[in-house]
């Protein structure tokens, strides 16, 4: 039982704490009816080969708001993983994004492009995640081997055992598996040798200040290098300048993502840069 004064206390914070419910509520409705009336959208942003060609491209959630305009994901993601909405999110991103991969895929000259999209952790601890994957792939015909599901570690170090089954059952179909923002959780090293990854991801932060700061150089090499040993490949994000890309490439790395390269944009504008150039 709470203290009189603690009560008091409560009390005293409950018309802030209520507005903060009362945001939160909206906000969720607000984020159901946006996915029952499909204002969604993704934006793709073109992934780069150490020579400047388009590999693929990330697939980049917005809500198209009948009012507010084009909103970005961080002003939604983390009230749907609470509210448990990133299910039904989730499932559009994967269908919408495979949709999309299907057409790419489809170009006369037959674009390899692969897709990457973002999994969030409940999306990924869902007992049928892996079923879902593979009948997005079934339902819009697009190739398993240009999908790429990008998982941070903070979705992984919950079961660690059952995370290893289905990041090597999407394996074995043939998805390629990205660790995002790496660097930025704890304890990478003990189980990045346990995770069957395709692609580890250099987080922006890195990138942003490495021209001034020796740390974070350290950190991009080291990271170049666990690449190197483990067979992955590497690629840094949030890429703004041209000094910062020919510093990395002088530090071996070889893909590449970022505004200097390409915005997240509608498909259309990515698919002029296709081979094809349609
Ligand atoms: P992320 O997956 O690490 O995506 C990279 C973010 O960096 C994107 O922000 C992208 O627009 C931004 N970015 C790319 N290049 C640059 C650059 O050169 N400079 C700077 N400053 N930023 C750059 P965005 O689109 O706002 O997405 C933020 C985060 O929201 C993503 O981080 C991801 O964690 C999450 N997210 C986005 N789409 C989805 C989705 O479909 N599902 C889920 N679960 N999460 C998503
Ligand atoms: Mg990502
Ligand atoms: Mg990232
Ligand atoms: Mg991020």
């Amino acid at each position: 039982a709470k203290s009189a004064a603690g009560r008091r206390r409560v009390r005293f914070f409950e018309p802030q704490a209520q507005e903060v419910v009362r945001r939160y509520l909206n906000l969720h409705a607000d984020l159901l009816r946006a996915l029952e009336r499909g204002e969604f959208v993704l934006h793709y942003q073109p992934q780069v080969d150490g020579s400047g060609r388009v590999r693929g491209a990330e697939a980049l959630i917005r809500w198209q708001h009948p009012e507010e305009g084009l909103v970005g994901p961080a002003e939604f993601i983390p009230v749907a993983e609470r509210s448990g909405l990133i299910i039904g999110v989730g499932e559009w991103v994967l269908d919408s994004a495979c949709r999309q991969l299907a057409q790419w895929a489809a170009l006369p000259t037959s674009c390899d492009w692969v897709v990457a999209l973002n999994v969030s952790a409940r999306q990924f601890a869902q007992a049928d995640f892996v079923d879902q994957v593979r009948n997005a792939l079934l339902r819009s015909g697009a190739p398993a081997r240009q999908l790429k599901l990008e998982l941070t570690e903070g979705l992984l170090v919950d079961d660690i055992d059952d995370a290893v089954l289905r990041m090597n059952a999407l394996r074995q179909m043939g998805v390629g598996l990205a660790l995002d923002d790496f660097g930025t959780g704890y304890s990478s090293l003990r189980y990045l040798k346990r995770l069957p990854l395709s692609q580890v991801k250099i987080d922006q932060s890195f990138v942003r200040d490495m021209l001034n700061n020796g740390n974070d150089v350290a950190i991009i090499r080291s990271i170049l290098s666990l690449g190197e040993s483990f067979g992955l490949e590497v690629i840094a994000e949030g890429v703004e300048t041209a000094d910062q890309h020919a510093f990395l490439q002088e530090l071996g790395c070889a893909a590449f993502q970022g505004y200097l390269f390409g915005r997240p944009q509608p498909a259309a504008g990515l698919t002029s840069l296709s081979p094809n150039g349609i």
